[in-house]
């Protein structure tokens, strides 16, 4: 029986320049407050994907939404989810306990202090021990704020139904040309 494969955003480094608008975007595509200044911000901007920068390439690395997703398996306490054909984390679920972290083979998952922590007032802030939860790709929900914003065009979100079934209508056409060539034809 076939199912639906997930869907996930895929990024070209023979396009990307490194300029890190993708990480921005992501960050702010995720906050539930406005940034009114720079100057006045009292919270850190975490992204979802993230830059990386070899000798040899620059591409950001974000989630696959595996399949078959080792995070999801790895967590003690069911905090990680598949929902719509996307794997997804709840935070309120999440204990920090790193386990999704060390499973993820694209080192996609990270450690941030959770966002009810930081919008909690000054004197919570100070007594209580920072709550830290697992955070990474979400999809935006299905319209990737990443590939809006990059320069580039470098990052593509790739829906596999829709690109499977392109790949098949592509293959096909080919096979006729080839198939056609050595047709015996009349006359
Ligand atoms: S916005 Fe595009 S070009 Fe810039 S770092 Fe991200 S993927 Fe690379
Ligand atoms: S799809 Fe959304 S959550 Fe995922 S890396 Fe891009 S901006 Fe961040």
């Amino acid at each position: 029986m076939s199912r639906n494969l997930n869907s996930f955003v895929l990024a070209d480094s023979k396009k990307c320049i490194g300029c890190r608008v993708c990480e921005v975007a992501c960050a702010v595509a995720h906050l539930d407050t406005e940034i009114k200044t720079v100057g006045n911000m009292n919270f850190s901007l975490n992204p979802r994907l993230y830059l990386v920068k070899t000798p040899e390439i620059t591409m950001p690395v974000q989630c696959r939404h595996c399949e078959d997703a080792p995070c999801l398996k790895s967590c003690p306490v069911s905090a990680i989810k598949e929902q719509s054909n996307r794997i997804v984390i709840d935070e309120a679920g999440c204990i920090g306990c790193k386990s999704c972290i060390m499973a993820c083979p694209f080192g996609a998952i990270e450690l941030i202090v959770s966002r009810q922590e930081r919008v909690g007032d000054e004197e919570d802030r100070l007594r209580d021990e920072p709550e830290v939860v697992a955070s990474k790709c979400d999809l935006c929900g299905g319209a990737p704020a990443c590939v809006k914003a990059c320069p580039r065009e470098a990052l593509q979100y790739v829906d596999m139904v829709k690109e499977r079934t392109q790949r098949r209508i592509e293959a096909a056409n080919k096979m006729s040309g080839f198939h056609n060539e050595f047709m015996v034809r009349e006359g």
